[in-house]
């Protein structure tokens, strides 16, 4: 299939871009390409037919990776190869390198960008996921100016978020990490590069020999990506072991109702996310253990 016929726009900075966006009689009439990796796929099956695509890959102000104040910056129209070989990143954000890697195959982070996939919303996507559990913020930019919005609030169900649709997100803004701080993302999967059937990111922070917070994320296992704030809440203060572990993947999984499809059935999901937490949890605190 080919997509239907639109406009087409390359605007080479962002108020050109929005000015284009508040332009068109209906802004739900347009799209903004980024990396394309999941809207051409969408437009060729005819699943978007939008009347005008606003292609973002000429504003070079939405590239860039910074850290400042401990606090990590990735541009939205970074990619996301880019972003998973950054040094930076790589610092203040291990978890976002080991998640990316689980992102498709090369071919399609090279194309791919940070922010489209934030935007995208996929709720078997890593990189909601990872925002989730770390409370990152995501910055985007409309008419009436500039908002942040955090990662918990950001997404509000399936491939849906809080963007309007004359708004582009422009940046996230990751909490750095820090000294005793420790973060894993694990995943299963048919096949290495496919989306995964559940997807867990964990954050843990140490102080000496106990937990002094932790926050545990899912993905694959609703609409939208979910926050497991209770079960990353009652770590606190807890010395680790492998009981402490599985009572907090008990804890994450028990509220969760992840429906079937042909992947993979509800009941095998919430087992598995179970499983995942406590892995994930077990790895991010050793590598807290090691990071102190
Ligand atoms: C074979 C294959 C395998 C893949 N496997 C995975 C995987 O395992 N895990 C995973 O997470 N992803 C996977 N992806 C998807 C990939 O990560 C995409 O790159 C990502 O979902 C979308 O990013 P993009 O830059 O390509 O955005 P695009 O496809 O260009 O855009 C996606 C949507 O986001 C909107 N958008 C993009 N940027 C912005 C912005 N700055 N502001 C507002 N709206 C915006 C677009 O309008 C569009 O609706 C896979 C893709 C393919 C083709």
């Amino acid at each position: 299939m080919k997509p239907a016929p639109f406009e087409y726009w390359a605007p080479t900075s962002l108020d050109e871009a929005l000015k284009l966006l508040s332009g068109f009689d209906d802004p739900g009439d347009a799209k903004v390409l980024a990396g394309g990796q999941s809207l051409m796929a969408l437009l060729n099956l005819r699943l978007a037919q939008p009347a005008y695509i606003v292609d973002l890959n000429g504003i070079a102000e939405l590239s860039s990776i910074s850290r400042d104040n401990g606090t990590l910056t990735i541009g939205a129209m970074t990619r996301q190869r880019i972003a998973e070989r950054s040094a930076d990143v790589a610092a203040a954000c291990p978890l976002m390198v080991q998640a990316l890697q689980q992102v498709g195959h090369p071919q399609i982070r090279n194309r791919g960008t940070v922010g489209g996939s934030l935007a995208h919303a996929d709720p078997a996507a890593e990189l909601p996921t990872l925002a989730v559990c770390l409370g990152a913020d995501l910055v985007m930019r409309g008419p009436s100016g500039e908002r942040t919005v955090n990662a918990r609030d950001f997404f509000t169900g399936f491939l849906s978020t809080v963007l309007a649709e004359d708004e582009i997100l422009t940046a996230v803004r990751i909490p750095a990490a820090g000294p005793g701080t420790g973060s894993a993302f694990e995943e299963v999967a048919r096949r290495h590069g496919d989306f995964a059937m559940v997807g867990v990111a964990a954050h843990v922070q140490l102080n000496g020999d106990t937990i002094a917070a932790a926050s545990i994320a899912l993905s694959g296992v609703d609409g939208q990506p979910v926050h497991a704030a209770d079960a990353g809440a009652a770590l606190a203060g807890q010395t680790p072991s492998d009981d402490v572990f599985a009572a907090a993947g008990a804890a994450a999984s028990a509220g969760l109702d992840p429906t079937s499809d042909l992947h993979a059935s509800g009941a095998y999901r919430k087992h598995v996310a179970g499983v995942l937490v406590r892995r994930a949890l077990k790895v991010a605190t050793a590598r807290a253990k090691e990071n102190q």
